[in-house]
């Protein structure tokens, strides 16, 4: 089986937000235990005092915010770029994201057309493993905080709303919520969904780019990325960029 860690930045209830970002890492189920314990060993660096209280997430991590306070700046951003270096490094981890433009996407809700992304794609990625004789079902393991309302709903109603997406076949059940604090991979997820909304909101690519060659691809095209943006609004990012070509 496969598991699809999820979570988003930029709350769909912030206007000064134009994109509504969900991102994550999906998985071969046995890989989590060892990129938990890898993030276990970079919180004993950070904090010794108290290593499983610190969570990551990109927010905090990069403004110093509740248990990062008093962390020193670099040690902070050297964390981030370190955590996101262990998916990098990774032949194992595949990542998913989409960055959707409320304007693009009126009157919709952003969030469900980035879901309705993610899914679809992750459903694609786990028929092209079949195709190659690797049968593996999926699941969606997303943070309880995200976007609860809707997403949760939407979850609820999965089988008939992904149903108006085009059938899932691969996915195991409807997705799974968890506290983020109780799993370092939704932690991870955080902190990619972080790095991707920064490059779509403040064409920061510094994070972005330490894990940008993750995301789902095959034969140099990328399928687990997208970008819905205005037609009128000129974008130069990966995706905008395979679009054109
Ligand atoms: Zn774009």
């Amino acid at each position: 089986m496969y598991l699809l860690y999820l979570d988003d930045s930029g709350s769909a209830d912030n206007p000064a937000d134009r994109h509504v970002v969900l991102a994550g890492v999906a998985l071969f189920e046995r890989q989590p235990h060892w990129f938990s314990e890898r993030l276990d060993a970079l919180a004993q660096r950070v904090w010794p005092d108290n290593p499983a209280g610190l969570e990551f997430r990109g927010g905090d991590i990069l403004s110093g915010r509740k248990h990062w306070r008093g962390v020193p700046r670099q040690v902070r951003h050297d964390a981030y770029a370190e955590a996101l270096g262990i998916l990098a490094g990774s032949g194992q981890v595949h990542l998913f994201g989409a960055a959707v433009h409320r304007a693009a996407v009126s009157p919709d809700d952003p969030m469900e057309r980035a879901f309705e992304q993610i899914c679809n794609r992750f459903d694609k990625f786990l028929a092209r493993l079949h195709r190659r004789g690797n049968t593996q079902r999926g699941l969606i393991i997303a943070d309880e905080s995200t976007y609860e309302t809707s997403l949760q709903g939407l979850a609820r109603d999965f089988r008939t709303v992904g149903h108006r997406w085009g059938q899932l076949y691969n996915l195991a059940d409807v997705p799974l919520f968890v506290n983020s604090r109780a799993t370092r991979m939704v932690q991870y997820a955080d902190m990619v969904a972080y790095a991707t909304r920064r490059y779509f909101e403040k064409g920061d690519a510094t994070y972005f780019d330490i894990v940008s060659h993750r995301f789902d691809a095959e034969g140099g095209v990328v399928h687990g990325l997208t970008h819905l943006r205005p037609a009128a609004e000129p974008c130069n990012c990966v995706c905008c960029r395979q679009k054109r070509s």
